[in-house]
């Protein structure tokens, strides 16, 4: 495998699936099923999800919510999505972890780096929730702290695209995929990649961001073995 220690993150709204709302129990088992294939691999793995499937505060801020009680909601959905794919991991028989910014015990443990990086050399999944643990933050900034933090190799950015694209592919046909690219050229070019504050905390701290569609399966695979199935950011 080229990596040994992955942070992966995944996006709430991935975990809709086709319904558009909620928790797919398909797509959460696809996920399950390649994340347990990578650990069975010698790959440790860190997980952090969003929670934008359920609560963004942000867009709760623009209906009237407080910002922070509304961030504050938004972390606790990330905690939803971390206990369900926690349960999905479990079901295959994958150990796994849930770990939370903010302390809620016994719904997940405490975080902190020896946590994480103690369940991963045992084969268990850490699942990292809460994000940063701090409102007007978002849960990519969240994943670049902990793949920081937790020393992991690269941080995974699982997406429903192939990769970073000159333009947004789901709206622009001409767009084309970069096979690289640096972090200042992301920045550069306000390319949405993850917003600029987790682009740089990666930068500063030399953290390595391959982008590419999780959706697919078997492509988490293919990514640890080498081959070119998204975009690296470095
Ligand atoms: N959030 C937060 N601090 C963090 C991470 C997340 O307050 O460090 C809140 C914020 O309201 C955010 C929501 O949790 O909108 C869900 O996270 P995000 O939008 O990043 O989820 P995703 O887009 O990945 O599904």
């Amino acid at each position: 495998m080229k990596y040994n220690r992955i942070l992966l993150k995944l996006s709430g709204e991935s975990l809709m699936g086709k319904q558009g709302y909620g928790i797919d129990t398909d797509r959460l088992n696809s996920y399950a099923l390649q994340i347990q294939k990578a650990v069975n691999n010698g790959v440790q793995v860190g997980i952090v999800i969003g929670g934008g499937n359920i609560f963004r505060g942000l867009s709760g801020a623009s209906k009237g919510f407080d910002r922070v009680k509304g961030d504050q909601m938004g972390m606790l959905a990330t905690v939803i999505n971390s206990l369900a794919l926690s349960s999905a991991l479990e079901a295959i028989g994958q150990p796994a972890k849930v770990l939370t910014a903010i302390p809620m015990f016994p719904i997940g443990y405490p975080y902190s780096k020896w946590e994480a990086i103690k369940a991963m050399k045992e084969g268990t999944v850490a699942i990292m929730s809460c994000g940063t643990g701090s409102p007007y933050f978002t849960t990519d900034t969240g994943s670049a702290l902990r793949a920081i933090e937790i020393e992991a190799d690269v941080m995974l950015k699982g997406t429903r695209v192939d990769g970073v694209y000159t333009a947004d592919p789901e709206k622009d046909p001409t767009a084309t995929k970069f096979d690289h690219i640096t972090y200042e050229e992301v920045i550069a070019r306000n390319l949405k990649v993850m917003d600029i504050t987790a682009t740089a905390l990666c930068k500063e701290n030399s953290m390595p961001i391959y982008v590419f569609n999780m959706d697919k399966e078997g492509n988490l695979e293919k990514m640890l073995n080498g081959d070119n199935v998204g975009t690296l950011v470095d």
